[in-house]
């Protein structure tokens, strides 16, 4: 696996923060996990920025303090795009299917 890959493995609980770190981070460096809050996805990486960028915050959408992915964003109406930012849209389906 190359040190920018980061591997999305199925979680059924929510793991434990790490102390002193910013919310949804579960281990740190040399291998990262980030948890997205919804599905509970661990998402686990050497590059700590392409983890990060895995479950994220999301300040526009003024749910403060939840961190996810994608994909439950979207469900939640929400998509990031390089060009325009946050923006809110349609919910989309969920794509992984019910917890
Ligand atoms: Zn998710």
């Amino acid at each position: 696996m190359s040190r920018y890959e980061v591997e999305a493995i199925p979680q059924t609980e929510s793991l434990p923060d790490l102390p002193g770190l910013v919310h949804g981070i579960k281990s740190e460096g040399p291998v990262w996990e980030v948890q997205c809050d919804d599905c509970l996805t661990l998402f686990r990486g050497e590059w700590l920025l392409m983890v990060a960028k895995s479950a994220t915050f999301n300040a526009r959408a003024g749910i403060g303090g939840l961190r996810l992915c994608d994909e439950c964003w979207a469900v939640r109406g929400w998509h990031d795009s390089t060009m325009e930012g946050w923006t809110y849209r349609e919910p989309v389906a969920a794509i992984r299917g019910e917890r």
